[in-house]
């Protein structure tokens, strides 16, 4: 059985809980500096190490952060609220409690548009809120031996967290990538799932086919891939068909994703629950934000993927495709931007963009930036075509010089026979003609077809550089002498 004949039984259920490392320079309760991939234990201080006596002081610049991903998924932002203790016992976390929120978290509800199907669906959000991360532990089990590494134990976090209404495991996918590409818009973190800076617990339980009712759910930790968002769930989906199909019960578990077997393992049951025993941290005491700098934070949030998506499907009447395309990362979004702003038609901006110059950046395995060719000079291109300057081929073969060269248009144009004005096209047809006898006479006899033939020819002869038309018509004229 696949997963789409499952779900003709059974509604699946899921929610998503997601930590998101953001890009402070310093860590969230210390100003001890976090790098990823740095000399085991060489970025530690008193309190990221959890020494007793040692004081927790919030970073300013981690609310900000929370705040700018508050606005983006129009949530509620508090502008009062508090840090608590979660405790739990493990070697990476040397305090025995890790500084998190309970329940006053610093966002509340919010959703995320997504596309699924060529659908809109909005994931709702519980909450976000922020918290420290845990060090590392490197579990050596051929030498008996575990290492820990406390670089990242403090670094700031938020976790958000959805509401049970992800409907399929793509979905589930395709909402981990929009939450990527709003944390990149807004320029909070990098959030490369790769560098475990974007971590997710998938939640799932099945439910008889509409009948609404919520059924036992265990939770999946330790995806560390988008792919495996995918099939982590779609894992588990498989184990708890299996049991319900066979009348047997889903038991509230813990599970962990292994990598090398493909499979979401039982880590634990639900006997073995966590006993978090929150309480108020004490040494922090509540924050209370200006109003005034809540207003700045929220107003440096600008235009938003969707938003850009909207607006180019309404206005410029794109499909779904291009527009997501082009809305993928706000470099390219704000590129495609500049372009129809100058008067070029967004379907053809979104051509030129979409599939010539991001072929030249897949050939080189490039991520889109605009310095490789400016979009001052790929309006120039697209406006010498659709004068009929040059031809189509011309500007391709222009957009790849500048993007291999670095140099400009007026560079190219001016070294190169690329305008159609400085070709000419009389003589190159008459000795194409000349050299051609046969074929020619053969014409005259009624031989049409051969027609293709001599624009073969002179295509070879110009390089593409001279329009299908204006060699047809001077062929006529010749062939008609
Ligand atoms: P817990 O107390 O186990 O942490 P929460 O109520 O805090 O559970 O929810 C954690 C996550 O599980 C949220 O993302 C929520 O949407 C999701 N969730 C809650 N109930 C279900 C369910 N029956 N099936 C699937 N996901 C669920
Ligand atoms: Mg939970």
């Amino acid at each position: 059985m696949n997963i789409n004949e499952i779900n003709k039984n059974w509604d699946f259920i899921i929610g998503l809980e997601i930590h998101v490392q953001l890009e402070t320079i310093s860590k969230i309760f210390s100003d001890c500096s976090y790098d990823y991939d740095q000399t085991p234990n060489s970025l530690t201080c008193p309190t990221s190490i959890g020494l007793p006596g040692a004081l927790p002081n919030i970073n300013q610049s981690a609310i900000e952060s929370a705040i700018k991903f508050g606005k983006a998924v129009n949530g509620k932002i508090s502008k009062k609220f508090t840090f608590a203790r979660k405790h739990y016992f493990y070697p990476d976390l040397p305090k025995g409690y890790q500084i998190s929120q309970f329940d006053q978290p610093i966002v509340t509800g919010g959703s995320v548009p997504i596309w699924w199907n060529e659908k809109k669906y909005n994931i709702d959000l519980t909450r976000a809120h922020l918290e420290e991360d845990a060090g590392k532990s490197f579990h050596n089990s051929k030498d008996n031996i575990s290492n820990l590494d406390y670089n990242r134990s403090g670094a700031a976090l938020i976790e958000i967290v959805t509401e049970p209404v992800i409907i399929h495991p793509e979905q589930a996918k395709i909402f981990m990538q929009r939450v990527k590409q709003i944390i990149n818009y807004i320029n909070i973190s990098n959030a490369e799932m790769e560098k475990g800076k974007l971590r997710c617990d998938a939640n799932i339980s099945l439910s008889k086919k509409g009948s609404g009712k919520f059924g036992i759910k265990t939770e999946i930790k330790n995806i560390n891939s988008f792919k495996n968002v995918q099939k982590a769930i779609e894992s588990e989906i498989f184990r708890q068909n299996d049991l319900l199909s066979n009348g047997k019960k889903v038991e509230q578990a813990t599970l962990t994703w292994n990598n090398d077997k493909n499979v979401a393992e039982i880590m634990r049951l639900k006997e073995n629950a966590d006993d978090y025993r929150y309480f108020n941290d004490p040494d922090l005491p509540p924050i209370d934000l200006d109003k005034s700098l809540v207003d700045k934070i929220m107003s440096e949030v600008t235009i938003l993927p969707f938003e850009y998506e909207n607006k180019w499907i309404v206005d410029y009447k794109l499909s779904l495709t291009e527009a997501t395309v082009l809305s993928t990362t706000k470099k390219i979004a704000k590129y495609f931007e500049s372009v129809v702003d100058s008067g070029v038609a967004a379907k053809k901006a979104s051509a030129w963009i979409s599939t010539e110059l991001f072929r030249l950046f897949n050939e080189e395995n490039l991520e889109f930036n605009s310095e490789k060719v400016s979009s001052y000079d790929l309006i120039k291109i697209i406006e010498l075509v659709e004068n009929d300057k040059i031809t189509q081929n011309s500007g391709k073969e222009i957009l790849r010089k500048i993007f291999e060269n670095g140099v400009s248009v007026e560079e190219i144009l001016q070294s190169g026979n690329f305008e159609i004005s400085n070709v000419d096209i009389g003589s190159i047809v008459d000795s194409i003609l000349s050299q051609c006898s046969d074929e020619v006479s053969r014409f005259k006899d009624g031989e049409e077809k051969l027609m293709g033939f001599f624009i073969g020819q002179i295509n070879r002869e110009t390089k593409g550089k001279i329009s299908h038309k204006i060699i047809i018509d001077e062929l006529t004229k010749k062939l008609n002498n």
